[in-house]
């Protein structure tokens, strides 16, 4: 068993205009029979992983909206873990939590119940962009949260930022960073916005209604950020994502990014593992269903610790793959050039051989020419000036 968990809770109050993650407007959340289903699905997780288990390092509730749910409902879930898994004595616990329902008794009850780490989703501190990203949650409303959560002593806080917003300048964009700033987080992840199918704001784009922002703007508002989250002490160990020092990293999302194993529970919810059973077989994957009322129906009623071989079935929907030999060694290069620090050859060659090493090492030689790439001793990373093109450099390496 991995020792990081992931817990999706797919409810939302509204649908932001942007958003294309899986969740679903409800006004009251479904807390016992979610929080049964997700039990039963554990179960059912473990009894297919098999193997030793490990106290968890990580664990993370994602959303949706976690910061709907009550202190209850967390407690309960660690409570549970705390017996059956145990965490290390270091256990990073990680709650998504919208500025608009921060209130003192729910934080105070999220910190008793155990979690240590918050992360707000901030997004912009312009009204106007507010209103067009459809955030339930103004300005002010930010920085009383923030103040909400230190006077509850977490003291790993991160924001979420979204920048290149239809209208939004670079001066417009200064002035969040400013704001963000401030507030003195441990941690940002700052995503420039991306037009996904089936959102309202990407409706509006196609409709002519709004006009994306231009490719130089956006350049230059990935410059701004990494000077000005730099001079505040925020350094970027990864392309999106800064902190204060490396030990207010993301723990949970450094394990995606380096492809440790690591279960996902709930509807919306993915996992992955490496199995090398054959060169067809190199790891596994698997995404639940994201309709939260098929995955409650098919968890909820099962008594899964009486579950035989028979039914222990997946959710309808899930989908599982297998990754073979080549596409796991292409996620862990794209996944690993992700971080500054950039990939151990040495660790890639011990698991994928010396051929395919070799043909990248030889590729990126031309690239190092080109500045787009640091090769030194054992270590290949992307340079600053490659650093917004690492799809595409990726993509050359391969
Ligand atoms: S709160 Fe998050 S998950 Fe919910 S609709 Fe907005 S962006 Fe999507």
């Amino acid at each position: 068993m991995p020792s990081h968990l992931y817990i999706h809770l797919p409810f939302c109050r509204s649908r932001c205009h942007y958003c294309a993650f899986p969740s679903v407007a409800v006004d009251v959340v479904p807390e016992k029979k979610y929080l049964a289903a997700l039990l039963a699905e554990f179960r059912f997780r473990q009894k297919r992983w098999s193997g030793k288990v490990q106290p968890l390092s990580t664990l993370y509730f994602g959303g949706g909206t976690p910061s709907l749910f009550s202190p209850a409902f967390f407690s309960s879930i660690i409570d549970f873990f705390t017996q059956e898994t145990g965490f290390t004595a270091d256990s990073e616990l990680t709650l998504e939590a919208n500025p608009a329902d921060i209130r003192r008794e729910l934080i105070s009850g999220y910190v008793s119940a155990g979690i240590n780490r918050i992360s707000l989703g901030a997004q912009t501190f312009s009204a106007r962009g507010l209103r067009l990203l459809g955030r339930r949650h103004n300005v002010s409303t930010i920085e009383r949260a923030v103040a909400i959560i230190r006077q509850a002593k977490v003291e790993n806080l991160s924001l979420d930022l979204i920048y290149a917003w239809p209208g939004q300048s670079c001066d417009d964009f200064l002035a969040d960073l400013q704001s963000l700033t401030i507030l003195g987080p441990e941690h940002v992840s700052a995503y420039s916005l991306s037009f996904e199918p089936g959102c309202s704001l990407t409706e509006a784009v196609a409709a002519k209604k709004l006009v994306p922002v231009n490719e130089d703007l956006q350049l230059e508002m990935m410059r701004l950020l990494e000077v000005n989250l730099d001079k505040a002490g925020l350094y970027r160990y990864e392309v999106s994502n800064f902190s204060r020092g490396y030990h207010f990293q993301s723990r949970h999302n450094l394990a995606y990014w380096q492809l440790k194993d690591f279960i996902g529970l709930g509807a919306g919810a993915c996992g992955g593992r490496r199995s090398r059973i054959s060169p067809d077989h190199w790891a596994e994957r698997y995404c639940n269903t994201s309709d939260p009322t098929l995955y409650m129906q098919h968890y909820s009623g099962a008594d899964s610790s009486r579950m035989g071989a028979r039914e222990l079935l997946a959710s309808p929907d899930c989908e599982e793959e297998v990754v073979d030999l080549s596409g796991s060694f292409a996620e862990a290069l794209m996944m690993g050039l992700r971080l500054r620090v950039g990939v151990n050859l040495v660790a890639l060659q011990h698991e994928y051989g010396r051929n395919m090493v070799a043909d990248v090492i030889s590729r990126a030689q031309h690239l190092a020419h080109e500045g787009m790439v640091g090769l030194e001793g054992n270590r290949l990373w992307i340079t600053d000036r490659g650093l917004y093109l690492t799809d595409a450099i990726t993509n050359r390496l391969l």
